[in-house]
């Protein structure tokens, strides 16, 4: 069962932890412990029975130092100031680790996409944006998308922006469809980070990639570029889950055909999938199998402590922001599992949303391979430093990860002469 814990303690239990390891101060990086802005914006909405209902939706602004806010927007049940801040802080993070010129920032929207109509998420996108649109701007905070949001909300959020502005203004979002100024390879990015962060670690602890058995948790756009791209490595993947369920299959999914499913099934699900073989399982065995990787693709909190001790998987690799509790991580830590953390393995999104910003800037528009080429290269060497990192103090992947983030930031805060 997902666990309840307030993430935005676990984001500090993380941080404090380790500056600890790295002999830092609490005076060094204390404002990296606090949001800078945090909004709050309440907003009417027609729905389709003629009825009104408002919205409530929210923006952090975490920690800018080192460049423009930069963070998704989330349409979820279940999003709240907490967890919106959470993942703030983990934007600042992420952007330190890959190097790129951004600070961090969250966004979202409490409701539930399922239950809406297009024209009704149009409207509250729309109204989300004004709400939001005095606080956002291509140089001051880039919104993209996260959970349930997609290229189409980025859309509608460029379109209200530039009607607020009364000029047309690309580079407000990142993640936006190709033909209104988006990044080809951009909507991959993120899945093919993580797939990138797979064949590193795998390198690093000799695991053949072809006799490698992987186990995805969320068929999104993350989990579902993930799953296409280590099909395409060569791994088995074993077992992919959704809000629908969980499909295990011994000799591995026959993930094209599992893809074609999930774009031919009304609700993008993989529900109702065939194929020889197939078992349906439940989220807990699908966290629990015995593979070479497990990766998290859905949200937080899912790595529970009885998930940690339970656990047969070799490596964990996070393509979900925060799916790991702290608790939990101490446990995998004792266990000698290794973990590839969130703010590393899924930054490939925000490093291509980088490269999508750089175009629009520029009026320039790459080419595929060029995108991807660059984002190998950004991936492979911030796993490098990372890893690195966490040899040389003798600790774990994620501390060494906060390492590397911190010492970014506290740098980028010493030269501004803000300590
Ligand atoms: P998405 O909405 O496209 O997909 C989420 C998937 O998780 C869906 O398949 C959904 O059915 C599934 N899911 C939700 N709850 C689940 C549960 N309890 N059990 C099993 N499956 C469940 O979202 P996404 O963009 O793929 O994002 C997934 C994760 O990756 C999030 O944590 C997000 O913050 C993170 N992330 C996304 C990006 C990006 O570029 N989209 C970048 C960095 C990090």
């Amino acid at each position: 069962m997902k666990s309840n814990k307030n993430p935005y303690d676990n984001m500090l239990e993380q941080l404090d932890a380790a500056a600890k390891i790295a002999d830092l101060p609490i005076e060094e990086y204390i404002t990296l412990r606090y949001p800078e802005r945090e909004f709050t914006v309440n907003f009417p909405v027609e729905m389709d029975d003629g009825s009104t209902q408002v919205f409530t939706g929210y923006r952090v602004q975490h920690n800018s130092i080192r460049g423009p806010y930069k963070g998704g927007v989330r349409f979820h049940p279940d999003v709240n100031m907490d967890e919106v801040r959470a993942l703030a802080a983990w934007m600042t993070f992420k952007c330190a680790i890959v190097d790129i010129p951004f600070g961090g920032a969250k966004g979202g929207v409490t409701c539930d996409p399922s239950r809406l109509s297009q024209k009704e998420l149009e409207r509250i996108t729309r109204a989300y944006t004004v709400g939001i649109a005095p606080l956002i701007g291509p140089e001051v905070d880039i919104p993209a998308p996260d959970v349930n949001t997609n290229a189409q909300v980025m859309g509608w959020m460029m379109d209200s922006y530039s009607t607020y502005r009364g000029q047309n203004v690309p580079s407000i979002v990142t993640g936006k469809p190709i033909s209104i100024g988006g990044s080809l390879g951009r909507r991959e990015a993120t899945g093919k980070g993580v797939s990138l962060m797979v064949r590193e670690i795998a390198k690093e602890k000799g695991i053949d990639l072809k006799e490698a058995t992987v186990a995805i948790q969320g068929f999104g756009n993350v989990g579902s570029v993930a799953a296409e791209t280590l099909y395409g490595m060569g791994c088995t993947i074993v077992a992919v889950s959704d809000i629908s369920g969980a499909l295990y299959c011994q000799n591995g999914l026959d993930i094209p055909s599992l893809l074609q499913h999930v774009d031919s099934h009304p609700k993008h699900l993989i529900e109702g999938y065939t194929q020889e073989g197939l078992e349906c399982i439940d989220n807990h065995m699908l966290l629990t199998l015995k593979v070479d990787f497990l990766i998290p693709a859905a949200l937080e909190n899912q790595i529970t402590e009885d998930v940690a001790r339970e656990t047969k998987a070799r490596i964990i690799v996070e393509a979900a922001n925060g799916p790991t509790t702290f608790e939990a991580d101490n446990i995998l830590e004792d266990r000698g599992i290794t973990v590839v953390p969130d703010i590393l393995a899924n930054a490939g999104g925000v490093t291509a949303s980088y490269f999508e910003w750089v175009q629009n800037l520029q009026y320039l528009t790459w080419d595929e391979e060029k995108l991807d080429a660059n984002l190998e290269k950004k991936m492979v060497s911030s796993f490098q430093s990372v890893y690195n990192t966490a040899k040389e103090k003798n600790t774990s992947m994620r501390m060494g990860a906060y390492i590397v983030a911190i010492s970014r930031l506290v740098e980028a805060t010493r030269l501004r002469g803000k300590i």
